[in-house]
């Protein structure tokens, strides 16, 4: 071949792309070569082990051999929504499969056709057990006669599978093996196959054994270089030093007093924890887990004022404005009685809070306040860019941090002051983190952890509501509730991939709850295009009561406190991962008034099943776990970064690799703190802590 391909050549230079292949590609988002070939499969479809009609399992995914007995349009209520029904069957039986919104199989099946037919078999309330738009492929195509085991993509858009497979194929035929940064003796080590080969593995396997081969050598990279980012950029904090926090034990208790509730034993706790850290030269790696409502925030508020009082600044992080500028709501009145100076810097409020009053800022007045130091400061995760942080910043506390993982926080922290010391940290999340993966992922992260929520809570009700009898229920318990005076919240998914801001989700979903369901309500709105103005107007008047209703996405945070919202309808709810869910759930239940949860499914093929899981606990750590087994680990640790995922390939029982690979980092950095030996992962640490400054 006269030109082979390079990992980082555009995917455009993959010869013979036609036009649609094209434009397929570019609504991937993959740009390079490597971007392409980084996309993994889902999973693989093994057609040289085919099973038998009669010999299927609920839920599990298989590949079956069928003759096309029928298959036709069936009549549906729904507008812009197809249905087709096809009777296939083997020697061993038959079965139904329905195809929804694919219309054109019509043109391309009909009777008589044999196939074959991946997926699952589930129960469907309406038609029973059968195949859901499951993927097929006529007996003759070509990633069948070549290989018997074909890789499934995860698509978005207009993405199509065979197309994408054809292509990856194309690409890795045509590819140069790249350079391998795990040297000869890692991959001894390690028995490892090298990185070309790893890919081809992936993407071409001759086997489901070389496929998972594959994948574990990717994994393991994903792994050892967050690891070594982790334990770099840890090492570099313990070198620096961490400023001394004194314990002022008169001011800690005069604090605790003046709280207009008592602490809880676990609240107590985490403080005492942290205040034992920060008086050490070693920086403080503290996480606080606590469920949504535990009560996270006063624990930061004390610490904040602790530090305040020993002479330091105190910064406290947020991910959106609106979760800061509620964070500064609190903080101000926490603090108040102390005097205790506060500064909100978000992109589109700078405001400084001292005794009760509230001045505005400049752009320049803020860098100013700053500046001077001995603050504490809210704001997004901007606060902590070096250059922009209090210079005697001790004490970085980042809450609900979904954006970036444990090791980009970390990073973050380590540059944050002009003169090298290292702020301690302290890291809030409601995701519970099941404690596998706290060893292994976190490593010698510290963990408090919130169990008990205050006393006089409401339980939330939550039901699984199929179909639309269901959302009948829900609609109707709205009414109800807003007839007493209460409020509810209503959140849509995004309807397709071009409605990145909710938008059109939300402006559809508000017009069709005006016309019909919810017609003599206030329905207000929030979406991802309003100005942050507009969103903060929109959040007030809700918690003003002058809406009834709040329509959202989860694009916007709705982390924001309506203690008079007892209802939370979440629409399309088998899209959203059993932590997210679990989240949205915490948004109501914050009054003592009966609150209610209500998780809208389609009725679809058993879609809602995993749902009943949040209707039997209201335990965040038992959500984690079954979100756990469903998603993985680079969710539940908050590692999907926007737009950059840092694990692929890496899957949460991978827990022997994760500890080889936190076993060989550890041995690295203490024979070669910097990496010297090791030009290749160092590039690709530098990488990783470069997107961590970037995001
Ligand atoms: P989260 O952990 O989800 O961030 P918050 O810090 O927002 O929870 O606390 C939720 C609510 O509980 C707040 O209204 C807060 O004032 C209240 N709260 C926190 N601690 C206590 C406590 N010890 N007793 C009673 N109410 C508390
Ligand atoms: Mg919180």
């Amino acid at each position: 071949m006269a030109n082979m391909l390079h990992w980082d050549d555009p995917v455009t230079y993959i010869h013979s792309l036609s036009s649609y292949d094209r434009k397929m590609l570019k609504s991937l988002d993959a740009a390079g070569i490597g971007e392409l070939l980084s996309l993994l499969p889902r999973r693989y479809d093994d057609y040289s082990n085919l099973t038998k009609i009669s010999d299927l399992v609920l839920n599990e995914p298989v590949t079956i051999k069928v003759t096309i007995d029928e298959i036709k349009q069936a009549p549906t209520f729904r507008r812009r929504f197809t249905l087709i029904r096809a009777k296939v069957s083997d020697d061993s039986g038959s079965i139904g499969v329905t195809w929804f919104n694919q219309p054109w199989l019509l043109k391309q099946l009909k009777a008589g056709d044999e196939i074959f037919i991946s997926g699952a078999v589930t129960m469907r309330p309406r038609f029973g057990k059968g195949f859901t738009s499951p993927l097929w492929e006529p007996i003759d195509a070509e990633t069948v006669a070549a290989g018997n085991i074909a890789p499934v993509y995860p698509l978005s858009g207009g993405v199509k599978q065979k197309n994408l497979r054809r292509i990856i194929k194309q690409a890795l035929s045509e590819l140069e093996p790249p350079e391998d940064w795990l040297d000869e003796d890692l991959r001894k080590e390690t028995a490892l196959p090298g990185l070309g080969q790893a890919y081809r593995f992936v993407h071409a396997p001759e086997s489901l054994e070389q496929a998972e081969q594959g994948r574990r050598r990717l994994a393991f990279d994903e792994l050892l270089s967050y690891q070594l980012a982790l334990r770099t950029a840890r090492r570099e904090a313990d070198v620096a030093g961490a400023p001394l926090v004194a314990f002022d034990e008169n001011f800690a208790k005069k604090f605790v007093s003046s709280l207009p509730f008592e602490l809880t034993p676990d609240q107590k706790k985490a403080v005492w924890a942290a205040v034992q850290d920060m008086s050490a030269e070693r920086p403080m790696r503290r996480l606080l887990q606590g469920d949504v409502g535990s009560g996270k925030t006063v624990v930061a508020a004390m610490l904040a004022a602790l530090v305040h009082r020993s002479g330091h600044s105190a910064a406290i992080m947020a991910p959106t404005d609106i979760l800061a500028k509620q964070h500064a709501q609190t903080l101000r009145r926490l603090l108040a009685p102390h005097h205790i100076p506060l500064v909100l810097l978000t992109a589109s409020a700078r405001f400084a809070y001292q005794d009760g009053d509230e001045r505005k800022l400049t752009a320049s007045e803020a860098r100013e306040v700053l500046a001077q130091g001995r603050t504490v400061a809210v704001g997004t995760h901007a606060l902590l860019v070096r250059g922009s942080a209090p210079p005697d910043l001790a004490l970085a506390v980042i809450d609900e941090q979904h954006r970036f993982g444990v090791a980009q926080r970390e990073t973050l922290v380590v540059d944050a002051r002009e003169d090298g010391k290292v702020p301690h940290l302290l890291s809030m999340t409601a995701t519970p983190i099941p404690r596998s993966l706290t060893l292994t992922m976190l490593g010698d992260l510290d963990v408090s952890i919130i169990r008990t929520k205050p006393v006089g809570r409401a339980k939330i009700m939550t039901k699984v509501c199929v179909g639309d009898t269901g959302r009948q229920y829900a609609y109707d318990l709205i009414q109800k509730q807003v007839a007493a005076s209460r409020q509810a919240f209503i959140i849509c998914p995004l309807i397709d991939q071009s409605d990145k801001l909710g938008v059109k989700s939300v402006e559809e979903e508000v017009l069709r709850l005006r016309k019909g369901p919810l017609q003599d309500l206030k329905i207000g709105m929030v979406h991802g295009r309003l100005s942050s103005a507009e969103k903060d107007e929109a959040m007030a008047a809700f918690a003003r009561g002058e809406s009834d209703v709040l329509v959202a996405t989860t694009v916007v945070e709705v982390g924001v406190d309506v203690p008079n919202a007892t209802v939370m309808l979440i629409e399309g709810a088998e899209r959203f991962g059993l932590a997210q869910l679990h989240q949205l759930r915490g948004r109501v239940g914050r009054s003592t008034h009966e609150s209610f949860c209500l998780l809208a499914a389609s009725e679809d093929a058993g879609m809602a099943d995993r749902l009943f899981v949040l209707e039997r606990t209201d335990d965040g750590f038992k959500v984690a776990e079954e979100d756990l087994k469903i998603r993985g680990a680079g969710n539940i640790l908050g590692l999907q970064q926007s737009g950059a995922p840092i694990f692929k390939a890496a899957r949460p029982d991978d827990l022997e690799l994760m500890a080889t690979a936190r076993e060989i980092s550890q041995r690295i950095v203490q024979t070669d703190p910097d990496l010297a030996g090791y030009p290749k992962i160092k590039q690709r640490i530098h990488a990783l802590r470069e997107t961590s400054h970037r995001e």
